[in-house]
């Protein structure tokens, strides 16, 4: 909502039949609410066929009133921003993306219940929205905030892709399923080019509206690096916040607006808490986000003094957002599927594009990213090499045996991939006395710059090892002051495998019992904050959630939560 008008972009989703609700083969709106014990009645798959097989909207010229007011508009917007973060995993990771639960299609309720509240529950295989009253009486519906639904989204991806970043670990991992879902929000914006170029020289300080008529022109200094941030990236970021303020608090705003500074990440106590952490990832990616977007346009000719083409300006963060959306969704293949820490994502997100594009000359977004997150404190897991600084240590010859493993089959079969791993387990880094289990084996096909597939197979190996705060010496660990001998204690270890198109391994990105540091580092952190207290069910259950998202770093490994 903008001087009490909305903002509407048409998207693009993949073209199925649907039924009515509508439900598609990986969604089904269901428009119960709770709060009224109301079953809306949803729109008539006749509606969304046009002529001679065609798709189409039925609320294309529908009024601004009637699409804040008709509930079937709403099911219709929930399920295509739904569909199109789907579809852009699907692209950038070049295979089919699971939900973080057996069923294939994600149930959404537009109109949960009366509160100021949305939520991710993967017990429930659920995305809830609430609507709320705002100042004015009006009603505020979360369904229809675009980056509300695709923050939401995002966890139910995440949670598929790597399911054990639920588990109780390090602030950063829960911070990362907040920070990284605001990050798809925010760049997934800017391929809606009627929105940025809305928004492009606005300054949302000003107390009054510009006149609103767009000129085909934008001034030189409005797409400075600064300029850009306090005109596109806050505007973005108050639009998006502004009735939102319950459901998503003010953390895009703080986010955009953070100064780079390593405090917070290093020292400050207020950004241990997740949403709070979560920022600094939002603030390093966005940061790296304005500036190459600045730097792309001192490359554009001036079409009259001081003057660019808006067109082009808006064209080229539209370009830079997809780029950097899809390189951060990739980088989620090389991150160790336990105990993540920024910098191992760092070193993801730089591995990843490097293996497609091993050239970063184009938008420097390598550079770009290693320099916005050393600002904020976050260095990247691995040194790299003096080209590359931040890459992963390459596996590449290594001597693996594979002698015993069957190509085809591991391509596909977590048993055939399980045996690789124990035929290898001490090359791997892999704890023999644990528990192991392949989470999931992936292939993928991803097109690089040059028009060449790149074929990978990406494989998840998850270790735990169950023992006593006794025992924790044995494994060269000591228990945090204060835990009484007995308490039961859950050790992580986990490998990410990468592996080449001839099925040689080329990465073993992994997070491993032996790393005393970190592991030492996990249980201090989750006995100061309270993990191994044991937890009283609440009896509001809304007000336990928002504890919950207060707390996520602390939940149980096998309770999926609301996030
Ligand atoms: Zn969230």
């Amino acid at each position: 909502m903008r001087n009490g008008r909305i903002v509407t972009a048409e998207v693009e989703v993949p073209a199925e039949l649907l039924v009515a609700g509508p439900w598609g083969h990986r969604v089904q709106i269901i428009d119960y609410d709770a709060s009224s014990d109301t079953l809306y009645k949803p729109v008539s798959p006749r509606e969304y066929s046009g002529p001679k097989g065609a798709f189409m909207d039925p609320y294309r010229h529908a009024s601004d009133a009637r699409l804040l007011s008709d509930p079937g508009f709403h099911a219709q917007n929930v399920y295509a921003i739904v569909m199109r973060t789907l579809a852009r995993f699907e692209f950038a990771l070049g295979r089919r993306v699971s939900w973080g639960f057996q069923a294939h299609q994600l149930k959404v309720a537009p109109h949960a219940f009366a509160d100021a509240n949305a939520f991710y529950s993967g017990r429930d295989e659920a995305l809830v929205f609430g609507y709320f009253p705002a100042h004015d009486g009006s009603m505020v519906f979360s369904c229809l905030s675009h980056d509300v639904v695709a923050h939401e989204t995002t966890h139910a991806l995440v949670d598929g892709l790597r399911e054990r970043f639920t588990d109780p670990s390090s602030p950063d991992q829960a911070a990362f399923h907040e920070g990284f879902a605001d990050v798809v929000a925010l760049l997934s914006v800017f391929s809606l080019r009627g929105i940025v170029d809305k928004l492009i020289d606005i300054d949302p300080t000003a107390k009054q509206p510009s006149s609103g008529k767009a000129s085909r022109l934008i001034a030189r200094d409005r797409v400075s690096t600064a300029a850009l941030k306090s005109s596109i990236l806050l505007g973005l970021a108050e639009q998006m916040g502004a009735e939102m303020t319950g459901v998503r608090g003010q953390a895009l705003r703080r986010s955009v607006s953070l100064k780079p500074s390593r405090t917070y990440y290093v020292s400050d106590p207020e950004y241990l808490e997740p949403h709070r952490r979560g920022e600094i990832l939002v603030a390093a990616i966005m940061d790296a986000f304005v500036r190459v977007w600045s730097s792309r346009l001192d490359a554009l000719g001036e079409v009259a003094r001081g003057q660019l083409d808006r067109a082009r300006v808006v064209e080229e963060g539209a370009a830079a957002a997809d780029y950097l959306l899809t390189m951060a969704v990739r980088a989620l293949d090389y991150t160790p599927p336990v105990q993540l820490e920024f910098g191992d994502f760092v070193s993801a997100l730089i591995t990843a594009d490097t293996e497609l594009r091993p050239d970063d000359g184009k938008y420097r977004f390598r550079a770009h990213l290693l320099d916005s997150f050393g600002r904020f404190g976050v260095t990247p897991a691995s040194k790299g090499t003096t080209a590359q600084p931040g890459l992963w240590e390459s596996s590449r010859g290594e001597p693996f045996v594979y002698a015993r493993t069957h190509f085809e089959s591991m391509l596909r079969d977590p048993d055939e991939v399980f045996w690789f791993i124990w035929e290898n387990r001490k090359a791997l880094g892999v704890k023999e006395g644990a528990f192991g289990h392949v989470l999931s084996v992936r292939p993928c096909l991803r097109v690089a710059p040059d028009g060449f597939p790149l074929r990978e197979t990406v494989a998840e190996f998850y270790q735990v090892l169950k023992i006593s705060a006794a025992e924790l010496p044995s494994v060269g660990l000591v228990a945090p002051q204060g835990m009484p001998p007995t308490t039961p204690v859950s050790l992580y270890g986990g490998n990410a495998l990468v592996f080449n198109e001839y099925g040689q391994l080329k990465f073993n990105i992994h997070n491993s019992f032996d790393d005393s540091v970190r592991q030492q580092r996990r249980l201090n952190y989750l006995w100061k904050y309270g993990f191994f207290e044991p937890t009283k069910p609440a009896a509001q259950p809304f007000a336990a959630m928002h504890l919950q998202r207060a707390l996520n770093a602390t939940l149980e490994p096998d309770s999926r939560e609301e996030w």
